[in-house]
């Protein structure tokens, strides 16, 4: 209380208007920053929620690793794979588009950008260079494993982690055994290191969400509120409706119950925005509270991880529609066509798949789109402000779709354990 008070002195000052939401808010976000800045325990909640990151972050590389190349070895069988992997690519672009066009819909039909002046500064950030397709398709290939491990460069390492699961296929009886059973072994071993660290989530989580609320300003949430209204509102939609419908349309298995039971993980991912940095616990709950055999969801999960990613598609295409809003509002020369729209359909589905699973890496990629449609860069800006609440729901909804579209493969083949979520006597729902 005390120290709530002498923040609120120090900070705020005279100008301080307890009257309205703006103010109230601010006053928060103020106090909360020199709690988390000042205070013992405020360093310690800042600790706690990079030591969390950290733990994730840690685990990432020789699960994903592990997990292909076990995933590859395991199978024995080519024929498998390739349909595993088919399907696998059906469900990542069918579940991107459907997204991609409810935004599409939603975005022309509140129109959130239209009649908006530019409400603050431009030119404050630092814009990235924008990479061609040509570019994007060779980082694909690493040119050195270690360091693309060390770089967290997740495109390059699954790619080398699959192909050395597909040869690893090919050479002889002892070999095979023994890379498979040592590759079992590590990804036993990681499993149980995710066990313990997802025990440490509802503190870390906590910590996170009060690390955000220090950084994000109120000024940020409100001038672009109907921006973001409307990409929570598609999120929400296509994670609690199109999903489901299209999983249980498969299946005939109720897509809520994976959804309760997936519980953790979908915070995590809220709360840490980086699908890669989920993808611990991602495998880890699928496996033990779902069912999915870890032949199934030891390869499409980290797949899906990196170039999975519904929430982030549909986040490009609202945004950049938003933002050919706000400028043709002040451009009228500048008109957005069918065939410009569809423009953007096809780049928010490659970028999506291009994009890093961390955090923010789908505002970066948005260079791209803004490039090739015309649009000034500096209005990214507009976006840059409110990107990481925007960023922690994408985020989410991306992990729920690899989680969801794993257990539909899994499904079709076989690959779900019974005695599970899915086990008779637990039709009433618990878990
Ligand atoms: N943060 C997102 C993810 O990790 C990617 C994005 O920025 O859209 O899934």
């Amino acid at each position: 209380e005390t120290l709530l008070e002498q923040a609120r002195q120090q900070v705020l000052g005279p100008s301080y208007r307890p009257d309205d939401l703006i103010g109230a808010t601010r006053e928060i976000n103020t106090a909360l920053q020199s709690l988390m800045n000042q205070t013992p325990a405020g360093a310690a909640a800042r600790g706690l929620a990079e030591l969390f990151l950290a733990l994730l972050r840690m685990i990432v590389i020789p699960l994903v690793f592990a997990s292909l190349v076990c995933g590859i070895t395991g199978m024995r069988d080519f024929a498998r794979l390739r349909r595993i992997g088919a399907r696998a690519a059906a469900w990542y672009v069918t579940t991107s588009l459907l997204a991609i066009l409810l935004g599409l819909l939603l975005v022309n039909l509140f129109e959130p950008g239209v009649g908006l002046s530019m409400p603050m500064a431009l030119g404050e950030v630092d814009i990235p260079a924008p990479s061609g397709p040509w570019e994007m398709l060779l980082s694909v290939v690493p040119t050195n494993v270690v360091a693309a491990a060390a770089n967290f460069d997740l495109l390059g390492l699954i790619f080398f982690a699959i192909l050395f699961g597909i040869f690893t296929l090919q050479v002889d009886e002892p070999f095979l055994e023994t890379i498979d059973g040592f590759f079992q072994a590590v990804f036993a071993v990681m499993m149980k290191m995710t066990l313990f660290i997802i025990a440490l989530a509802p503190v870390g989580i906590a910590a996170l969400i009060a690390r955000l609320l220090a950084i994000t300003g109120p000024e940020a949430l409100t001038s672009v509120v109907g921006y973001a209204g409307t990409v929570a509102a598609a999120l929400l939609l296509h994670g609690l409706v199109t999903l489901p419908l299209l999983f249980w349309l498969l299946t005939r298995r109720n897509p809520y119950r994976v959804l309760g039971a997936m519980g953790a993980t979908l915070l995590t991912a809220f709360s840490t925005a980086s699908s890669a940095g989920t993808l611990g616990m991602t495998l880890e709950q699928l496996e033990d509270t779902v069912g999915v055999k870890n032949e199934v969801g030891g390869f499409v999960l980290p797949l899906g991880a990196t170039i999975n990613m519904d929430g982030t598609a549909l986040y490009e295409c609202v945004a950049v529609l938003f933002i050919a809003q706000v400028y043709a509002s002040a451009n009228p020369d500048f008109v957005l066509t069918f065939s410009t729209q569809l423009t953007i359909v096809a780049l928010a589905l490659m970028v999506s798949i291009g994009a890093a699973g961390i955090p923010h890496a789908g505002l970066v990629m948005m260079v791209i789109i803004f490039e090739a449609v015309g649009l000034p860069l500096e209005l990214i800006a507009l976006l840059w402000a409110i990107d990481r609440p925007l960023d922690m729901m994408r985020t989410m909804i991306n992990v729920w779709s690899d989680s969801i579209g794993a257990t539909a493969i899994a499904h079709f083949e076989d690959a779900i354990d019974e005695s599970k979520l899915f086990a008779p006597e637990r039709e009433d729902g618990s878990y």
